[in-house]
């Protein structure tokens, strides 16, 4: 049985696409980290840390069930020719685990790409078709411009087929998929990530992306990410937004792509 929460009406399922080690040391990843946030961080997730005192780096989708609604939040490193192939463990398990949680993909109605990054877009297409053949894919628009600017590989793999299915919606800020569920812009690890909102009167849960992409930046979340494109902007988005939930009455769960465990709760 998948590890999920439940908000209100809505039910959040982890989905694990695979695991490995992350191609640099953590100390270059997160080159700000103090020995006493590193503490922390190994205290908070220790299944984060490899027997070498590497990073040992989850790849996690998120599906959300909200009445006649499927949507799934990212599509993990993907089949074993996506573009991650170039430093992930491809190719993932995404197909299996959506089974084993009782999703057929034909049902899936909108998928959520949180941004650009290969190890969230891999199952977004498979052999040139949408890999979920109804579903509408929610972008914002200004992570469209970014991969075409950069000349990102989700151009070729991902946006160019999803176009031409007729299946990608560009999204502007936020966006509403049903009452108590929302797409919220979360600019700086690229400049159109995006995470998922879910609230109810009991609580929030927010499907994060990469908002924070190891339990260092949970327990210190200035510390910067190498691989953000703008640091300065990723830590403000991070701070205010954390500092938001955490605020909240009757608490808030983090829905985690990276980190040892789905869900952290704040
Ligand atoms: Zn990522």
């Amino acid at each position: 049985m998948p590890l999920q929460r439940q908000v209100g009406e809505a039910t959040i399922v982890a989905l694990s696409d695979g695991e490995g080690p992350f191609f640099e040391s953590r100390t270059k990843a997160f080159p700000t980290a103090t020995p006493d946030d590193w503490r922390k961080a190994d205290e908070t997730d220790p299944a984060s840390v490899t027997a070498g005192g590497g990073w040992l780096l989850r790849f996690r989708c998120f599906a959300i069930r909200l009445g006649n609604r499927t949507v799934i939040v990212d599509t993990g490193i993907g089949p074993a020719d996506a573009p991650a192939a170039s430093w992930a463990p491809v190719p993932g398990r995404l197909p299996a685990a959506l089974d084993e949680a009782g999703i057929h993909p034909d049902e899936v109605d909108t998928v959520v790409l949180t941004h650009l990054h290969t190890d969230h877009i891999g199952w977004a297409v498979q052999a040139g078709k949408p890999f979920f053949a109804n579903a509408r894919y929610l972008m914002q628009q200004t992570e469209i411009k970014a991969i075409e600017e950069y000349a990102s590989p989700a151009g070729p793999y991902a946006l160019d087929p999803l176009r031409a299915a007729g299946q990608l919606d560009a999204v502007d800020g936020e966006h509403r998929l049903a009452p108590g569920l929302r797409v919220i812009h979360t600019p700086g690890h690229t400049p159109g990530h995006q995470s998922v909102l879910v609230e109810s009167d009991s609580g929030a849960l927010l499907v994060t992306g990469d908002l924070l992409v190891h339990a260092v930046q949970l327990v210190a979340p200035e510390t910067a990410y190498t691989h953000e494109m703008d640091s300065d902007l990723a830590r403000t988005t991070r701070v205010a937004l954390l500092r938001d939930l955490a605020g909240r009455e009757g608490g808030a769960t983090l829905a985690v792509p990276h980190l040892g465990d789905p869900f952290v709760d704040l």
